[in-house]
């Protein structure tokens, strides 16, 4: 017996993985709201007194690097945000920090595009920042790299620039909560799975897009994001 949809479902969404033929499923994706010193001063929050504010994004809004983004509707502040991506083999609930590594599958660069002025005017309402963030095409990522290659995140730089301008940069140590209290803290919430990806949170230096702007965004050690906003 087959399950007979009432129509063709869409294909899963999935990532490329660095150096192998073989893709990435996605189930779910989450994103850390502030979770770098710097930034959390520009958005006028103390980073020390705010626990890390976890929302989520549709899988289907996955962009592969080298996409074109059309310019979404609702906004004119639309923001680039350069982020680490964590993404898991395994879960549970619960996730002990000293174990959370081993649940991870790879790491890989992300972009956290962002409706700057609908964010702001649903934080000021205290309303849910759902069309802030989670609309269309509005998780861009790069291949992802097996955690093993990777190695542990800390030293590595995080950068992004637009049309060859730098416009982020930072160390991924500089995070207020390293990637195992992540995990640990998120699995306290919901029960993680395989094919869980987590936007780790973006340093200071956001910033808007325009259309036809070429954006390109790294990490030392893992393969370089691009994609450009279409015209
Ligand atoms: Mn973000």
């Amino acid at each position: 017996m087959y399950t007979r949809y009432v129509w063709t479902p869409a294909p899963r969404p999935s990532v490329a993985v660095a150096g192998s033929e073989d893709r990435f499923a996605v189930r779910r994706i989450f994103c850390v709201g502030r979770n770098y010193a710097e930034h959390v001063r520009e958005m006028g929050g103390d980073p020390k007194s705010d626990p890390p504010i976890f929302f989520t994004k549709p899988a289907d809004a996955i962009v592969a690097s080298g996409g074109e983004v059309s310019y979404p509707p609702q906004t004119s502040d639309l923001h680039h945000e350069v982020e680490l991506v964590v993404a898991l083999k395994s879960g549970g609930r619960d996730i002990p920090p000293e174990q959370a590594l081993s649940h991870v599958y790879g790491y890989a660069v992300g972009n956290d595009l962002t409706r700057r002025d609908l964010q702001h005017a649903a934080r000021d309402k205290g309303l849910p920042w759902d069309m802030a963030k989670a609309f269309d095409a509005s998780a861009q990522i790069g291949a992802i790299a097996p955690a093993e290659r990777f190695g542990m995140p800390g030293a590595q730089s995080v950068w992004l620039t637009v049309n060859g301008q730098q416009r982020q940069r930072s160390v991924l140590s500089q995070m207020i909560w390293s990637v195992p209290e992540i995990i640990g803290l998120l699995s306290g919430y919901v029960a993680l799975q395989a094919g869980d990806l987590i936007y780790t949170g973006t340093p200071d230096g956001v910033g808007p897009l325009q259309r036809g702007d070429q954006v390109r965004a790294g990490i030392d050690g893992l393969d370089e994001l691009e994609f450009r906003i279409a015209e």
